[in-house]
């Protein structure tokens, strides 16, 4: 078994699979080191269409594209009480792609990385990483497989793409707390059996309950006639098992009430939960490291915006460490860190401006003027890093003084 590479990239998510081919095509040896065998669950099935960018570059665009259970999305959908409103991503201010998917994670990842694998890049399920040294000239990890052997790998650069895991975050002591309160989600997938017109399977349906309007729900309807649901908000007001939780927030909303009446809550999949998912670090990079996607920051799920980041990540860092690679100039800090945060930045704004309600009064707004709509529908599109868009360029100041318009916003 070869032990030697010039890139190790720890774990084959999305990620670690987009930054393992891009390295590939530039001509570096590349393996990805798995602790799981995929398919696997992970949370996070709603991509936006920014997302197809990276895929394209990576070759995978065409497979993602011909894979049937994939529902085609085209925008997101917004109900509070009897409010309705949508945001069309083919109509927006950035340019690029105005559609995606929304994806099992199981199905979507496994492709990604089989597609990696075709193109030479080694991986290797049921690999886990349970060390990182790199005192020396080049970067050692120790490796424990599930069948209880263990071995050293040597790579010039480490990409730590562990999601959730946050390998190098704990072994280094990176990790700091997200700005960000706990919350918690539970989740799960229905066989929705939504018929009429009221429900547009092409969107992502975002609901603000009634009442508590920091505790919101996704349905992320599939391909297949089956629906991902999950209630988001602070542990306090969301204590209880998943199932009573997730059935009672959705019953109290009533548009949700209503496009879910026929559904079979079913236990072809768990109810689920996580918490404590939002997570910071120090540092994005070090010696002969950098840290990709959700084992860097990972903000709040509002917005779908955690594997857009986590492929935007995967982009930068693959040109930064192609060119370090190749004996060039890179500066981690200039053209990894610095652009990376400029676009985390901007959907932080909004997430807060979410939950402290003054993006929630603008996005549930009556007469939304349609250029302001246009540069709204980009960054919920995915294209945070378009600084020509001035709702990207100066996020806080533009979404104070559109806030400052709207003013508050009652229950209609
Ligand atoms: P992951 O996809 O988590 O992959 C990391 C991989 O690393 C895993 O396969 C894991 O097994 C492996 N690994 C871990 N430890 C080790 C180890 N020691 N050695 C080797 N391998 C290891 N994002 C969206 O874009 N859309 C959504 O709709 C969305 N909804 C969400 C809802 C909730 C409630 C939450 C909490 C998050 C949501 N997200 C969403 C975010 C999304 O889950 C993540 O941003 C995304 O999965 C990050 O991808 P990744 O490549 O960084 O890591």
């Amino acid at each position: 078994m070869q032990t030697r590479f010039d890139v190790a990239v720890i774990g084959a998510g999305p990620s670690g699979a987009v930054a393992a081919a891009l390295l590939n095509k530039q001509g570096f040896s590349v393996c990805v080191l798995e602790k799981q065998h995929f398919p696997r669950f992970v949370i996070g099935e709603s991509l936006l269409p920014y997302c197809m960018v990276m895929l394209e570059e990576a070759g995978f665009a065409e497979t993602v594209r011909a894979e049937p259970s994939f529902q085609l999305k085209n925008g997101a959908a917004f109900t509070w009480g009897s409010r309705y409103t949508y945001f069309d991503f083919t109509d927006k201010f950035s340019d690029g792609p105005g559609t995606t998917f929304q994806v099992r994670r199981g199905i979507f990842d496994k492709i990604l990385i089989d597609e990696a694998a075709k193109q030479g890049v080694e991986v290797r399920f049921g690999h886990g990483v349970t060390a990182f040294d790199n005192s020396g000239d080049t970067a050692l990890l120790s490796v424990e497989t599930d069948g209880g052997e263990s071995y050293t790998l040597e790579a010039d650069f480490v990409l730590d793409a562990s999601g959730y895991g946050r390998v190098l975050p704990r072994l280094l002591d990176l990790e700091t707390p997200s700005s960000l309160p706990p919350r918690v989600a539970h989740f799960t997938h229905i066989d929705d059996h939504i018929t009429g017109d009221k429900f547009d399977r092409n969107k992502i349906l975002i609901t603000t309950h009634p009442t508590h309007r920091d505790v919101w729900l996704w349905t992320i309807p599939f391909g297949d006639g089956r629906s991902s649901i999950g209630v988001v908000g602070t542990p306090d007001k969301l204590a209880g098992d998943s199932e009573t939780v997730l059935k009672k927030f959705a019953l109290e909303c009533p548009m949700l009430a209503e496009v879910l009446a026929d559904a079979q809550w079913d236990n072809d999949f768990p109810y689920r939960s996580i918490q404590g998912y939002s997570a910071n670090v120090k540092t994005l990079h070090g010696k002969h490291f950098a840290l990709l996607g959700n084992a860097a920051e990972f903000l709040d799920p509002v917005f779908s915006s955690g594997v857009t980041i986590a492929l935007h990540s995967a982009k930068l860092a693959a040109e930064v460490l192609g060119r370090q690679l190749k004996g060039q100039a890179a500066d981690w800090q200039a053209e990894f860190a610095e652009p990376l945060m400029q676009g985390v930045d901007t959907f932080r704004t909004y997430v807060n401006g979410w939950y402290d309600l003054s993006f929630q009064n603008a996005i549930y707004a009556p007469n939304r003027s349609p250029e302001i709509s246009r540069m709204i529908s980009s960054i919920l599109a995915g294209y945070a890093w378009d600084t020509a868009n001035p709702f990207v360029e100066k996020h806080a100041q533009r979404l104070a003084a559109l806030a400052a318009l709207v003013g508050p916003l009652r229950l209609v």
